[in-house]
């Protein structure tokens, strides 16, 4: 185990943008449970069963279903390769925001050439980087290095997902009952 070290100093932003991805993933789970609940059928009592279900929980019987509806041919293919796609990021996203939220962020490095996992250097760079480490299951620390704008890129991504969710799942259904 890491010991703990120092708490970055004057980190406003790191508070209030961390505070803006939680209430964006908050968006972003809701609307995946809505989206998961009704493409199992959730007419009369099913809906009970997706309440408090986790992101990864949603996901994975999402996909279960999905393979389900394909198999009944309700609506052409690429419906359910958009709708799957949008799962998927659902869930990757949701990942990224988990190491994120409970993972502990400092100026200084732990991991250093053992694995801390640099930004993307493709990623615009706004505010200053930090590093951000999370103990696993049973597994060793996991590090990466994330500034500012990745949690602000991170949180409006969210918001985007739970658009897509929703539109993606509104136009398998369209096409259903040929409304389109
Ligand atoms: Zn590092």
């Amino acid at each position: 185990m890491a010991e703990s070290t120092s708490v970055p100093d004057g980190c406003e932003d790191l508070y209030s943008s961390l505070g803006k991805l939680v209430v964006a993933s908050a968006d972003m789970e809701s609307r995946l449970r809505y989206v998961v609940s009704e493409l199992a059928g959730d007419d009369d009592a099913g809906w009970i069963v997706f309440e408090g279900q986790s992101v990864e929980w949603l996901v994975t019987n999402g996909l279960a279903v999905l393979g389900q509806l394909e198999e009944m041919r309700r609506w052409p293919g690429g419906n359910s390769t958009r709708i799957r796609s949008a799962l998927l990021e659902a869930q990757n996203a949701n990942r990224l925001r988990n190491l994120m939220v409970h993972g502990t962020w400092r100026d200084e490095c732990i991991l250093r050439d053992e694995g801390c996992v640099p930004r993307p250097a493709t990623a615009p760079l706004e505010g200053r980087v930090y590093h951000v480490c999370r103990s696993r299951y049973r597994k060793g620390l996991e590090e990466r290095q994330f500034a500012i704008s990745d949690i602000d890129a991170l949180a409006e991504k969210m918001w985007t997902l739970e658009q897509e969710l929703r539109e993606s799942k509104d136009a398998a259904k369209d096409a259903w009952l040929g409304r389109t």
